[in-house]
């Protein structure tokens, strides 16, 4: 039986029944339980609890009792369940932890309708982005579009996103103003990071700066493309003096090239190792960042 999205029961304590939970998302605590009874393998045979008799992809047929939002019991499928309270058939659904997208970009998402990428190499994504973003990203727009873009992933079941956001000059006040907005609007049902996108010469000189302090000021990440060039040791020097005396992550875009001599992801790890780098530290590739165009 193929279901749509689930009805949740209207009520604060219900059970989902019928489930499957993929083995590797149960903690050992939880297999091991008294309350956990026997489960049958696919061969037929009681397996008990013992993690090491299920496949590594097996899935583990569950009912789950749900209080006040929250999982508060994990039974073997069709154990006795109290009849005072409703429950709801998954009919051998699929259950999973909400998703978490480390990386997106709101700040481009539904830009396609109006400025495709005419033949979908990553010198024509960038070239429509800035066309796009120099003509028509005023607040207004930023927000509608971010905005729908997480409505979407709400609907998805997405929990937690790290977007980055072109952050040139004016582009970025507006921006951040844009992600400060949805952060409050969205923080009871998604958590939400940024992430200030920038060529890293742009830290060379005081536009930088105050990058570096719009991003401080909005509890944000520090970060940027690091193309290779003759500057880009001490560029990535300057962005993690500014990350350090912030107190901010980092998070770069490296290596976008298709260039197999390129090696800015290394060179990063180097700058992080200079300066004992204690935050956090993302690096993320082409793939991921040509998708996101399409959102
Ligand atoms: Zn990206």
């Amino acid at each position: 039986m193929m279901l749509s999205f689930l009805k949740v029961p209207d009520v604060p304590h219900y059970w989902l029944r019928n489930g499957q939970v993929p083995l590797p998302m149960l903690a050992d605590n939880v297999l091991s339980r008294p309350w956990v009874k026997p489960w049958l393998g696919s061969h037929g045979r009681q397996i008990g609890g013992d993690r090491r008799l299920f496949g590594s992809e097996a899935l583990v047929p569950v009912d789950i009792e749900i209080c006040n939002g929250m999982v508060t019991a994990l039974h073997s499928a069709g154990s006795a369940i109290a009849d005072i309270v409703p429950a709801l058939d998954l009919h051998s659904g699929l259950i999973w932890p909400c998703f978490v997208d480390m990386h997106t970009h709101l700040d481009k998402g539904h830009i396609w309708p109006r400025s495709p990428n005419p033949n979908g190499t990553f010198d024509s994504a960038l070239a429509a982005v800035h066309n796009d973003s120099a003509q028509r990203w005023d607040f207004e727009d930023v927000y509608r579009r971010a905005a729908f873009g997480l409505k979407c992933s709400y609907a998805h079941g997405t929990q937690a996103i790290r977007t980055h956001l072109d952050a040139f000059d004016r582009q970025g006040e507006i921006s951040f103003e844009v992600f400060q907005r949805l952060q409050a609007e969205w923080q009871d049902k998604i958590v939400l990071q940024a992430v200030c996108l920038v060529t890293l010469d742009y830290f060379m000189g005081p536009p930088g700066e105050r990058l570096a302090n719009l991003v401080a000021s909005s509890g944000g990440v520090l970060g940027g493309v690091a193309f290779m060039n003759a500057g880009i040791v001490q560029q990535l020097d300057r962005v993690f003096e500014l990350a350090k005396a912030r107190n901010l992550d980092l998070d770069f875009h490296t290596d976008e090239s298709l260039n197999p001599d390129d090696m800015a992801l290394r060179l990063v790890a180097e700058a992080a190792i200079r300066h004992e780098f204690t935050g956090r530290l993302l690096v993320d590739t082409a793939v991921v960042c040509l998708c996101s165009l399409k959102m």
